[in-house]
């Protein structure tokens, strides 16, 4: 068997196909199993090959936050020399604990899970969207989980079309772990509060990627609130966010309802408000201080001002 072309982030044989380079830009395309899809400048290309340049950590880092972003957005990140130099510092990044990688698994195979019982597969090319170090730590993790018995082993690790893979699923303990660890603080999450009015979807693009940008894990429900309902799991994502940005245009009232949810939990609210909308805000939240925003460049400039003066993000 011919082996696989290496990745330049993460130097594993893992390459889904040969890089592809641009030809105005002459940026690398790379799509690899373990560091998602992610493209990086031809000098940073040649900066990732460079053993002395980028150490093992510092790959960690890379490796984990391009998989991680191609798997949030399903869209390459652009990895520049800036990135290559100083990855903590530029992208924000803050190593987990033990146990909260742990965590990690746990909380992904509920995500996962739609009864008791499903089986889920866990790829060993997985590991960075757990932060672990290696397939080695996940496979440690799974069966640590399988040794407390919160995670049933289906099918244990084995070779499938050139990657290895395992077959578990969460026991009614590891159920139950997960319900506790939907409840707990989560400080580097964001909860966008918007109407879901067509209209508002450049908008809502802003905010998301301005949080993102201020190192926030920006979430939003998916569905539009049904009548009256707000379903358990958008007052679950408010009580786990350190920050809620509530964009108020359009005078939503589950918009008004959850930052208000919020507020009661003593969870700081970014009010924004698109300014032709200025009249129409709610007499009981005038008080507060809305980012009133003119169009989409504004808005990005204006919340990312606010967020960095007075929501800082903590680790
Ligand atoms: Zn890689």
């Amino acid at each position: 068997m011919t082996e696989r072309p290496k990745c330049c982030l993460c130097l594993g044989n893992e390459l889904e196909k040969a890089p592809e380079q641009e030809p105005r830009s002459r940026r690398f395309h790379v799509r690899c199993r373990v560091c998602g899809h992610f493209v990086v400048s031809e000098a940073g290309w040649g900066h990732l090959w460079d053993s002395n340049r980028v150490d093992a950590s510092d790959r960690l880092v890379l490796s984990t936050y391009t998989r991680q972003y191609w798997e949030r957005r399903n869209k390459p990140f652009a990895i520049s020399t800036g990135h290559i130099r100083a990855p903590s510092k530029s992208l924000g990044f803050r190593f987990m604990s033990v146990l909260d990688k742990i965590d990690a698994v746990v909380r992904a195979l509920a995500e996962k899970s739609t009864s008791l019982g499903s089986i889920v597969e866990l790829s060993w090319h997985d590991w960075p969207l757990f932060q672990a170090h290696s397939g080695d730590e996940l496979r440690e993790i799974v069966s640590h989980l399988q040794a407390v018995n919160l995670v049933a082993v289906a099918i244990g690790w084995r070779e499938v079309n050139c990657g290895y893979f395992a077959r578990v699923s969460l026991t009614v303990k590891g159920w139950e772990h997960a319900a506790v660890l939907r409840e707990r603080k989560k400080p580097g999450q964001a909860f966008v509060a918007i109407s879901f009015h067509s209209s508002m979807k450049d908008a809502k693009r802003a905010i998301l990627q301005t949080l993102s940008d201020c190192h926030y894990e920006p979430k939003m429900s998916n569905d539009p609130p049904h009548n009256d309902k707000i379903c358990d799991r958008i007052m679950a994502l408010i009580r786990q966010s350190g920050l809620v940005v509530a964009d108020v245009t359009r005078q939503s009232q589950g918009v008004y309802y959850e930052a208000g949810f919020a507020q009661g939990l003593g969870i700081p609210v970014v009010w924004t408000c698109c300014d032709r909308d200025r009249r129409r805000l709610h007499f009981d939240t005038r008080q507060f201080n809305h980012i009133l925003w003119s169009d989409i460049a504004d808005l990005k400039v204006q919340l990312k001002d606010r967020i960095e003066g007075t929501a800082p993000r903590r680790g």
